[in-house]
């Protein structure tokens, strides 16, 4: 044995031995800039990639902690309905899925509901887990929306909603395209009551979220480079047999067109936010506070939220 079998060749071995287990731990993610990113880089950074900007995207609970004041908010039980009512199963069984992606997320179903402040404004928020089947929508979800509107109008919080889905979950068929209309139905009921509606489209919104409860805000704000969409550009670009934009259904490109209000980077969401929620509260408010003494209050407690952003 010479000293190449005894020292040089162990320490190679040690070498790939620690290569795989980082691997194994996934400690690094690859953007789609081909970037490495070091994970806790990337969470560092809102999960924004620091080279091309690109808005990876963010579990429910990393939402809540990158939006709510000093990452603290409660997280609203919600109805969870029947699993797999009609039976389904294509290669796997939906149950299979369903255990799947509640191992996996550790959530009942794709959409969570939590209530904070943000820059002291009380507000219920709900988000979707694209981890959780695509962040598809049936009857749990369906519910954890309609639960999450009705706490809003209960308390009288602005509702903030995340969305970031493939669309309405093909398992539950039916009962999932009936949630477009009881999430409609549930919107309606915060423009009756004078609710603040504000949605943050992240990538992708698409299918029937997107026809539905995501598009309906009082103010819609997408994620930079977000795929804005109903059917894919490729379904679109073969029905109408022509070469469509290189941006078509980002998020940029659908604000100039007047699908949505705003394109906000994440840094930025929870200051712009929080900004239009004091106009909008401002207004709404104003509306029914006929006493001096509140509307002064009210002043002030609004100037001491514009120092806070
Ligand atoms: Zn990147």
């Amino acid at each position: 044995m010479n000293w190449i079998t005894k020292f040089i060749k162990p320490k190679i071995k040690s070498l790939f031995k620690k290569r795989s287990s980082s691997t194994k731990e996934a400690l690094w993610i690859t953007c789609d800039c081909k970037n490495l990113i070091y994970k806790d880089e990337l969470l560092n950074n809102l999960s924004v990639c620091p080279t091309c900007g690109f808005h990876h995207k963010l579990t429910c609970e990393e939402r809540f902690k990158t939006f709510f004041d000093n990452s603290q908010y409660e997280i609203l039980e919600t109805p969870i309905p029947k699993d797999d009512p009609l039976n389904f199963q294509d290669v796997k069984k939906y149950t299979d899925r369903l255990k799947l992606a509640r191992e996996k997320t550790k959530q009942s179903d794709a959409i969570l509901i939590a209530q904070g402040k943000l820059n002291e404004i009380e507000v219920t928020v709900g988000a979707q887990n694209f981890n959780f089947i695509g962040g598809s929508v049936g009857s749990a979800s369906g519910e954890a929306f309609v639960h999450g509107v009705q706490q809003a109008v209960d308390k009288k919080t602005p509702f903030i909603f995340f969305s970031c889905s493939g669309g309405q979950r093909m398992m539950e068929s039916a009962i999932s395209l009936m949630q477009m209309t009881r999430t409609v139905v549930a919107v309606n009921e915060l423009k009756k009551n004078n609710i603040p509606y504000i949605v943050v489209l992240g990538n992708p919104t698409t299918g029937g979220v997107s026809a539905s409860f995501a598009t309906l805000g009082d103010i819609l704000i997408g994620e930079p480079k977000a795929v804005i969409a109903f059917a894919g550009k490729r379904v679109i670009q073969n029905t109408v047999k022509e070469t469509l934009p290189e941006d078509f259904q980002t998020a940029e490109f659908v604000k100039d067109h007047g699908g949505i209000d705003l394109v906000v980077e994440r840094k930025y969401l929870r200051s712009t936010i929080s900004t239009l929620l004091s106009i909008l509260l401002k207004k709404k408010e104003s509306q029914f506070i006929s006493n001096n003494d509140d509307v002064t209050n009210l002043d002030k407690n609004l100037s001491k939220t514009s120092k806070a952003v």
